[in-house]
Formats: structure tokens, C-alpha cells, sequence
């Protein structure tokens, strides 16, 4: 078996301002890193568009009304300070949503032993009715949600591990006792929520607040003392990976100090998890990272651990 990459030429149509980190250049970016002979096995798949029935999910009609209305017919909208819309960017988050289904159903089918979603817009924060942080969808919660309402799955883990608190994953996720959603990120920083006393409705939400200048040795201490354990009791039937990339020392947004070969670590810890518990069954889907050149080599080396452990 191998890894799927899922991709759509949509994410290249969400346009940002000029100057906005979360830019079109990052899928092009990774795409390009990945297009290296040592990723030629990957199982290339075109992000499918998501049904309205995948958005809703985990948002109400109103908000997926709200999106689809506000896109302008031409230049950019902006729907807060940080959270923007073009011609297309609707498009491009409904098949952001719809690789992060079609990549539970490639898994959990047995089609390959893992998958990556690369696309864009990001969407940990968006809330049930609220777009922020760049993103306009909770595309991992509706993975997490589509694997346990449709495919029947007991237990599923969603791991974040962006520089910045998942808040909209937290959200959406915040009541759903079939599921464990742990997020490490900095704090102090944006969005400010994300601590340890958040623990969900079914204590199925664990925070972990990493101090900025921290490293890679703080972070491996943490998962080894509270992450690990914790999803070894939960057994999760699939892994589900925030992957955001923005706690690498070179990212301009945040104050975390990890490099490569910690992202590496961390891909082969969980995938140590889902090997105990889930049939090596992860998907990994792409949050932040705003330094083009320690995004496209991170997600490389996250990439290459999983066709590594997919076999
Ligand atoms: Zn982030």
C-alpha cells in the first residue's frame, strides 16, 4: 500500500492580498517539493468538490449560505481582519473539504494505508457559524465526523499540531463523545483559547499550550507525558492529523522553535498510534505554515515518514 496525496487546482484559485501569508504559493510550493523522484510513488488523486450534506456535517445551512454569498464577482472580500474571499474561494474550500472525505474513504477502504490533503483554505478555525484564521470550513472535524457517521467508526482522534489553537475543531467537535481532539500550540498568541481546563463536553477535548521559544524537546516531553497516553487509552480507530507546519523556527507568524526532523518524530509517534489501535489508519490534512521553504520541506519530511510507514 501506499499514500495518497490529494490535490485540486481550486486551492490555486483562493486568492489572498498581496502580502497575506496564507497565499497561493504554499500549495505551489509543497506541490513542487513533492513533485521530487522520491515521491513518485504516491497515489496522485484529485480532491474531489464536497457535497453541501459533508459541510453540514458540522455547520448549519446558514453558515455554508452565509460563505457562499459573501464571495465577491471580483478583487477580494474580507470577512474579518484575517479571513479572506476571491472568485473561487468557495470552490476551493468545498473541494478542501471534499479531499479530507475522499481521504477517510480511501482508508478506511483500504485503498492505500494512509492519505495527505493538500489543500487550501486551512480550516481548524473555522467555528460552527463563524469563518476566522484564514479558514472557512472545518475540513478535519468533518473528516472525523463523515468517518464516524457514515463509516460507523467508534473512536476517532483528531491531533493539531499548528502553532495556533485549533479553536474551530474544538468547536465542532466540542460535544461529539465518539471523538478525542488533543491541540498543542503556542500560547500566549492568537486565537488566546486552547487551555488545559478546556475539556469538552465528554472530556474528549485535551489543550496543550506550549511556551513561546520553546523546542522541539518541550514538545516531545509533552506528547510523550500527556498526548501518547491519552490515545492509547482512547484506542482510536483513525488518526486524523491537523498538520500545520507554522511551529518550525523559521515561520514568520508564531514564536516556536521546531525543525524537520521534529515534524518527523511527531508523524512517526502517531503513526505509531494508529498502527496500536487503528490499522496504521491515519489522515493527514494541511493547516498553516507560512515559510515557504520550511513548509515545502516539512510537509516533505511528513510526507515521506507516511508512504514510509503506508509500506
Ligand atoms: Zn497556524
Amino acid at each position: 500500500m501506499t499514500t495518497a496525496l490529494f490535490g485540486h487546482d481550486s486551492s490555486l484559485r483562493h486568492v489572498t492580498p498581496n502580502g497575506h501569508p496564507e497565499q497561493v504559493a504554499r500549495v505551489e510550493r509543497i506541490m513542487a517539493g513533492l513533485a521530487a523522484p522520491q515521491f513518485a510513488g504516491l497515489d496522485r488523486r484529485d480532491a474531489p468538490e464536497c457535497s453541501d450534506a459533508d459541510i453540514l456535517l458540522c455547520h448549519p445551512q446558514a453558515h455554508l449560505d452565509a460563505i457562499t454569498a459573501a464571495e465577491p464577482e471580483s478583487g477580494t472580500v474580507a470577512l474579518d481582519g484575517d479571513t479572506h474571499m476571491s472568485p473561487g474561494s468557495t470552490m476551493a474550500a468545498r473541494h478542501a473539504v471534499g479531499g479530507c472525505v475522499a481521504a477517510v474513504d480511501a482508508v478506511l477502504a483500504g485503498e492505500v494505508g494512509n492519505a495527505f490533503v493538500a489543500c487550501r483554505p486551512p480550516g481548524h478555525h473555522a467555528e460552527k457559524a463563524t469563518p476566522m484564521g484564514f479558514c472557512l470550513f472545518g475540513t478535519a472535524a468533518i473528516a472525523a465526523k463523515h468517518a464516524l457517521e457514515r463509516h460507523g467508526l467508534s473512536r476517532v482522534a483528531v491531533v493539531d499540531f499548528d502553532v495556533h489553537h485549533g479553536n474551530g475543531t474544538q468547536d465542532l467537535l466540542w460535544n461529539e463523545s465518539r471523538s478525542l481532539f488533543i491541540g498543542s500550540h503556542q500560547n500566549p498568541l492568537w486565537p488566546g483559547t486552547g487551555l488545559p481546563e478546556e475539556t469538552g463536553g465528554h472530556y474528549n477535548v485535551m489543550n496543550l499550550p506550549l511556551p513561546p521559544h520553546s523546542d522541539g524537546r518541550l514538545m516531545r516531553a509533552t506528547y510523550e507525558a500527556e498526548v501518547f497516553p491519552a490515545l492509547a487509552r482512547f484506542k482510536p480507530e483513525l488518526v486524523i492529523i491537523s498538520a500545520g507546519f507554522d511551529a518550525h523556527a523559521d515561520d514568520p507568524l508564531a514564536q516556536l522553535n521546531w525543525r524537520e526532523d521534529d515534524f518527523v518524530w511527531l508523524t512517526e509517534r502517531l503513526c505509531d498510534v494508529a498502527d496500536a489501535s487503528a490499522g496504521g489508519r491515519v489522515v493527514s490534512t494541511l493547516e498553516g505554515g507560512y515559510d515557504l521553504n520550511a513548509l515545502a520541506a516539512s510537509v516533505a519530511a511528513h510526507v515521506s515518514v507516511l508512504m514510509e510507514r503506508a509500506g
